[in-house]
């Protein structure tokens, strides 16, 4: 599968807000959105400054955006938005409940890491269970009701008790529980869009993807 090797900061860049792929490193000054507020190469300074974005283009920039937010190559991203455009309500809304329910996504909300790529790691070296079993496939569907923790072998990593600690200090989501503690939580219902923290047009790449 490509991997993206590039920077992430010039993700940030290129997208013009801040996508928080880097942890704590993403609240500090050194952020590279708060030091250069601009699209990165040659001309990334005159970029925005010449023209007005087309409707194709905010689109396209908006799903570019969300699918780094989540770390999904554009395979991984299309599949998830063609399940969530088969299920009832609005498709935008199921595409980001989708993204959410990711195991990956979850280990990083339950501040089990400190990044979604960091929590991608955790998942893939077996690391984490859900309900009492090992699962290392980073797209796996968290249910409401299922538990998300730490195996007991791995309980030591000092990233996992670090990231803890900084999490304590944020803002956590109201649909999942954490008991630091055990270093598990639980999945307690399906967000609403109104809780999922994502700054996104959905409807954006709804539109994208429907031409
Ligand atoms: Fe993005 Fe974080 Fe880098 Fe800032 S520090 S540019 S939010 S990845």
């Amino acid at each position: 599968m490509a991997r993206y090797i590039e920077s992430n900061c010039k993700l940030c860049r290129r997208e013009g807000t801040k996508l928080f792929l880097k942890g704590s490193r993403c609240l500090t000054e050194k952020c590279a959105v708060e030091k250069r507020a601009y699209a990165p190469g040659q001309h990334g300074q005159s970029a925005g400054r010449r023209r007005k974005a087309s409707q194709y283009s905010r689109q396209l920039r908006e799903k570019q955006k969300v699918k780094r937010i989540y770390g999904l190559n554009e395979t991984q991203f299309r599949a998830t938005f063609e399940r969530a455009l088969g299920e009832a309500g609005r498709t935008g809304e199921n595409l980001l409940v989708a993204l959410e329910s990711r195991l990956d996504n979850i280990v990083y909300r339950m501040g089990l890491a400190p990044s979604r790529k960091a929590a991608r790691q955790l998942v893939r070296h077996r690391h984490v269970e859900v309900n009492g079993r090992p699962v290392d496939v980073p797209s796996f569907h968290v249910r409401p009701g299922d538990q998300v923790g730490i195996n007991r072998a791995s309980r030591e990593l000092d990233v996992i008790a670090v990231s803890l600690d900084q999490a304590a200090k944020g803002q956590p989501v109201s649909w999942i529980t954490v008991d630091r503690g055990a270093m598990a939580g639980t999945l307690v219902e399906r967000p609403t869009r109104e809780a999922i923290p994502i700054a996104a047009e959905e409807q954006l790449i709804v539109e994208l993807y429907s031409k």
